[in-house]
Parts: structure tokens; C-alpha cells; sequence
């Protein structure tokens, strides 16, 4: 069995990848069956083609050359027709063939037409040889066929415009009809596009309830968007939650109150057949000009609108260019940042060492992961870090520090250096996996966990305290040091801070970097170190930037400082020199770096 669809003379695709033919198959085997011929095919007036040749039949025949050139003529003929001997017939011909050698013997074909007597095309059977004649039964047969066939192009002509779930025109009639309120160069129009609810709610609702509670939301939806539209607005289906209208009036920006007027609407509490929901509905609004409808996506761009409207107070944004390139940029870097993790040749640590104010000396190196991207250069992991968090990438982000942090590590202890290793850890790494994952990847190379040290932020130790507090328990039982990282900048209270199975606590930089000018921060930050200490905690100054603040630091009776004032974040390459010139001069004294 062969069915295919012709445009023209065009390979066998046709334009917009239109629906299969519903039923030809059948109709097509009936027809060859009744008049047991190799080739029964349907041409339709519009170019497309469909033909069937039943398997295994002695002379096979294909839809080519004079045979296709004289369907397409016949088809927008409209007229019936039997030849039982073509042979002759010059229509099958190729023009100087000799009738002994024609390919087409029989030829028979029946006009199809729509439900509204709207001629589509025709059906046509044909096979090598001639016949004596065709019977009133095979007649009846032929036409039988034709008439479904019929069918068969309605039901197609309403898939293709149609989406069965809600009745409502989809995005190909979206486009058909946009491209045909366009037509001239200088032609606009204005779009509104509405998403039901937030795309991964949606889907939950939609893993919850079965796809026929969500069909029955969009109907409910878009029921309330067609009694928002006046006369002339045309609603779409575009996607699984979304909806779009092309309003009628193309000059005339509707006025926000009518946009309003939508939201409120949609925002009114929704009985989903029986299941009360409300949405968090985001309607976007976009002009579109001719031009853009070449190469440009119209519909993209609206609903990023819509998206970027649903966290909003109104509920409803006009397009933002420059928004939309944001966030095009952050989803492309997002990908970029997956293929970086994967490949592993864009990523690298750098190592910034934390030194005892004591006595100066180097106690741990924190590990810093650095992107050098191919053409955007340095991207800062205060850009990445929250990118990889929202997209899912934590556990890969943190895994590769884990492993490339770990190797470095074991290399410094096996050349004799004696330091600890700091790796920062996002919220989303704090379950009951990361000592897994952490001792699997201190067994590989070969370190000690005590060696290590994990840098949690105070907002992640700080929430979800039950669970947290057992998880950095069991790593500090497996001798795993645990800091508190950014701290004095989150709401820690103090029971929850008591509670806490931490080692460290560092001060974070914002704190820090005013210390020597502010007496109200030298305050604070003096009762926070007084408060670590009495809980147990060691404390570390981030941000040391001066010597003056170097020198206010000293006062405080804290246990280590880390800053530019220090030393920078180094290459792996450079630590080892380092380290070794910071044994011969630990601290830098205040007095040789002049005020400032
Ligand atoms: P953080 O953990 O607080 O790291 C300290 C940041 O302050 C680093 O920025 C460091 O370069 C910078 N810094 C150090 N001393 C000074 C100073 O004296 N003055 C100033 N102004 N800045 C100083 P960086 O490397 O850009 O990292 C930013 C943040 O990104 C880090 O803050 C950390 O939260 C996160 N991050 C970096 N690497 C990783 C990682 O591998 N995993 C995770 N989860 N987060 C990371
Ligand atoms: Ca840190
Ligand atoms: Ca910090």
C-alpha cells in the first residue's frame, strides 16, 4: 500500500504538512478491490495528490508522467468519465509513443465534492490493460468511493484548521489567517495572547486530573476569552494552555481597561468539572507589521509577553523587546552551560585562600568555578549559578566541582601541601544524596573527608530546618566541615542558628567591607563573632579588601580572613607559589599598605 500527497509537480510534501487523508486507505482498497485495478488514486483540485496501489498486484502501475498530467486536467473537469480502452487516448500518451507500448489500458474516474457541492477534485482507478466495458456495479463502486473520499477531505480540510479538544481553530488557521489580514507590506495587526497558568502547574494539573479535566479548563477559558472578544475578534488554540486573538481593529491599541477587563475575568475562581481552580493567567499583547510574518514569529514573541505577565501585578504586558532578547540570551547561555558541563573543556576552579589571622597562615583554599565562554568571555558565577539553579543543572554544576575540585586536592596533598579544600553547595545539593555523592568522589581521589569543607548560604541551612539540620549532621559525622556562608545578610534566629550542625560561620562581605568606617557595622559584626564563638563556631571575615579593615579585623578576636586584600581567586597554577611566598610573609601588616 502507497499514500502519498503531490503538490504540483513538487516532491511528496505538501505545504504545512496538512493532515493525512482520514480513510483514504480504505476507500482507496474498496475501490481497487470492487474494480480490481493496480492504481486508484485522488487528486484534488488545490494540487495535493493521494494514491494507493494494492500490494502484490501482478501489474503494478504509478502515478507519473502523462498519467498525472491527465488526472489533474480530468480532476478540475468535474465530469465522470470510463475509457475502457485507452490505448489511443493521446492524453496518456507521451507525445511520439507508439499505442503498442502505451502504459495506461483502463481509465475511469468519478468527480468529488464537498458537503456544499463544491467541487474537490476527483477519484480515479486505471490499470494497463483494456477492458470490454465497465459494469453499472463497478460504477456504483467508483462513485461509492468518491463520495467518502469526499468525507474524508472535509474531515481534513477541518483538522487542519481545527483543534478537536476545544472546537477552536489551531495555530496553522492562526497563521493562515494572520497571513491573510496582512497582505500588504505596510499592513498591521494587533495580537493578544492569554497562557491559562503557569506551564509547569498546568502540567501538574494535568498529571493529577488526566487530559480530560485539562481539556475541559481550556474550554472553560477559552469560553471566558470568546465572551471577552466583540464581533470580528477570532480566538485560536496555539499550544496546550494557550490561546491567542487576532483582534479586528489593526490600527487601535486596545485601551489597557479592556485588557483589564480580560485578566479580571480570568482571574475569577474556574469549576473545572467539579475541581475549583484558580489560575494565574498572563495575557500578552503584541503589534505585528507584514514583514515580521517573513522570518519573524509573531506568535514566539506574544507569548513571552503573556509569560512574562503572569508573575505580574496587572496580569497583562505589551511585548518588551528588550526583555524577550534577555531572556532568549539566558536560555540560550542555559543551554550553553548544560553543553559546557557535559563536554568539560569551558569550566575551570579557581582557588582563593583563607588565611588564620593569627599567625597568617594558610588554612583552606575555597574552590570558585569560573565559565570562560567561547564568545562571551568571563561569565561570573553570580550569573551562572542562579541560571544552573533554575534550570536544573545544580546537581551536574556541583558534581563537576566535586570531581574537578576533589582531583585537585588529592594532586596539592601528594606534592606535600597541607591544605583544606572549601566547595560551595546549593540549596538544591541538600538532600539525603550529597554524602553519597561527596564520599564517592572523595573515594575516587583518594581524600580524606576531613580534608573538606562545605559552604552552604544562610538562607539554604536556615529552611527546611528538620530535614537540613539531619543532613549536615550526618556529613559532620563523617567529618566533613560545614560553613555557613554569607552570613549576617539572611533572618537566621537564634534557636535555629543553636541548632545548627556547623563548624563556620562566615561573615559575609557586605558586613565586612564597611568595618573600618562604620562604627554601627564594627558593632554588629563584633556581637556577631562574641554570638559564633559562644555557639561553637569558628568565624571567617569575607571581603577583606584593605588593610584598614585588615587592621579593624584584628580587634574582633576572629579566626580567619578571606579577601583581594589576601589574595585574590588564583588558577590552580598559582596556588602552590603562592602558598610558598605566604610562608615567608603570612599577613600583609597594616603598615605596608597605606590607608585606603
Ligand atoms: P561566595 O561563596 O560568597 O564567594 C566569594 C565571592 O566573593 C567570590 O566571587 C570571590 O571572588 C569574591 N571575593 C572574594 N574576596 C573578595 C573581596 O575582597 N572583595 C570582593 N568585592 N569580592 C571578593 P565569585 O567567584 O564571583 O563567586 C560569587 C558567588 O558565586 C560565590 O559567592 C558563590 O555563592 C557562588 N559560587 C561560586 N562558585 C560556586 C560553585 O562552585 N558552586 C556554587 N554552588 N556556587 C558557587
Ligand atoms: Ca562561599
Ligand atoms: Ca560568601
Amino acid at each position: 500500500m502507497t499514500q502519498g500527497s503531490l503538490a504540483d509537480s513538487r516532491p511528496i510534501v505538501a505545504a504545512d504538512e496538512p493532515h493525512a487523508l482520514p480513510g483514504f486507505d480504505a476507500v482507496a482498497r474498496l475501490a481497487a478491490n470492487a474494480l480490481a485495478v493496480p492504481l486508484v488514486a485522488l487528486l484534488l483540485v488545490d494540487g495535493s495528490a493521494f494514491w494507493y496501489t494494492p500490494p502484490g498486484h501482478a501489474d503494478s502501475l504509478r502515478l507519473d508522467g502523462a498519467l498525472l498530467a491527465a488526472c489533474r486536467q480530468a480532476a478540475r473537469r468535474g465530469v465522470a468519465e470510463a475509457v475502457p480502452d485507452a490505448r489511443n487516448d493521446t492524453r496518456f500518451l507521451p507525445a511520439g509513443t507508439d499505442p503498442a507500448h502505451a502504459a495506461i489500458g483502463f481509465f475511469a474516474c468519478e468527480p468529488v465534492f464537498a458537503l456544499n457541492g463544491q467541487l474537490l477534485g476527483a477519484l480515479f482507478a486505471a490499470d494497463r490493460h483494456p477492458r470490454l466495458t465497465l459494469s453499472a456495479g463497478e460504477r456504483a463502486a467508483l462513485r461509492d468511493a468518491a463520495a467518502l473520499a469526499g468525507a474524508g477531505v472535509a474531515l481534513r480540510n477541518y483538522l487542519d484548521r481545527t483543534d478537536p479538544a476545544t472546537g477552536l481553530p489551531h495555530r496553522n488557521a492562526f497563521f493562515a489567517d494572520l497571513r491573510a489580514q496582512l497582505p500588504g507590506d505596510d499592513d498591521t495587526a494587533w495580537l493578544v495572547a492569554i497562557e491559562a497558568a503557569p506551564v509547569a502547574r498546568f502540567h501538574a494539573f494535568v498529571r493529577a486530573m488526566g487530559h480530560v479535566y485539562a481539556d475541559a479548563l481550556m474550554r472553560a477559558v477559552a469560553a471566558r476569552v470568546q465572551a471577552w472578544t466583540s464581533p470580528g475578534m477570532q480566538l485560536y488554540q496555539v499550544g496546550t494552555s494557550r490561546l491567542a486573538v487576532l483582534l479586528s481593529d489593526p490600527r487601535d491599541e486596545p485601551p489597557p481597561a479592556r485588557l483589564d477587563a480580560l485578566v479580571a475575568r480570568l482571574r475569577e475562581p474556574i469549576d473545572c468539572l467539579g475541581v475549583p481552580l484558580t489560575l494565574q493567567p498572563g495575557v500578552g499583547l503584541l503589534r505585528v507589521e507584514a514583514g515580521e510574518l517573513r522570518g519573524g514569529d509573531p506568535l514566539r514573541r506574544v507569548m513571552s509577553a503573556s509569560h512574562a505577565a503572569q508573575d505580574s501585578v496587572p496580569g497583562w504586558a505589551r511585548y518588551d523587546h528588550a526583555q524577550d532578547e534577555r531572556q532568549r540570551q539566558e536560555f540560550l547561555l542555559v543551554t550553553e552551560l548544560a553543553a559546557a558541563l557535559s563536554e568539560r573543556t569551558e569550566l575551570e576552579l579557581h582557588y582563593q585562600p583563607r588565611v588564620e589571622l593569627a599567625n597568617g597562615r594558610c588554612v583552606a583554599l575555597e574552590a570558585l568555578a569560573r565559565w570562560r565562554h567561547p564568545t562571551l568571555g568571563a561569565v561570573p558565577p553570580g550569573v551562572f549559578v542562579p541560571l544552573a539553579e533554575q534550570a536544573g543543572l545544580m546537581r551536574a554544576l556541583t558534581d563537576w566541582v566535586l570531581d574537578h575540585g576533589l582531583a585537585q586536592l588529592a594532586a596539592w596533598l601528594h606534592a606535600g601541601l597541607d591544605v583544606q579544600l572549601s566547595l560551595n553547595v546549593s540549596s538544591a545539593d541538600l538532600d539525603a544524596t550529597l554524602q553519597t555523592r561527596l564520599a564517592t568522589a572523595a573515594q575516587r581521589h583518594a581524600v580524606p573527608l576531613t580534608r573538606l569543607e562545605l559552604e552552604f548560604t544562610e538562607s539554604t541551612t536556615m529552611r527546611h530546618s528538620d530535614a537540613t539540620r539531619r543532613h549536615l549532621a550526618a556529613l559532620r559525622e563523617a567529618g566533613v566541615g560545614i560553613a555557613i556562608d554569607d552570613f549576617g545578610i539572611g533572618y537566621s534566629n537564634l534557636d535555629a542558628l543553636r541548632q545548627m550542625p556547623a563548624s563556620c560561620l562566615k561573615i559575609d562581605q557586605s558586613l565586612v567591607r564597611g568595618l573600618d568606617a562604620s562604627r554601627h557595622d564594627a558593632a554588629v559584626v563584633r556581637s556577631m563573632v562574641v554570638l559564633a564563638h559562644e555557639l561553637g563556631f569558628r568565624v571567617v571575615m569575607e571581603g577583606v579588601e584593605t588593610g584598614r579593615v585588615l587592621a579593624a579585623v584584628r580587634d574582633m578576636d576572629c579566626d580567619e580572613v578571606q579577601g583581594f586584600h589576601i589574595a585574590r581567586p588564583l588558577p590552580a597554577a598559582d596556588v602552590a607559589d603562592w602558598l610558598r611566598s605566604n610562608r615567608s610573609a603570612p599577613l600583609p601588616r597594616p603598615a605596608d599598605h597605606p590607608p585606603g
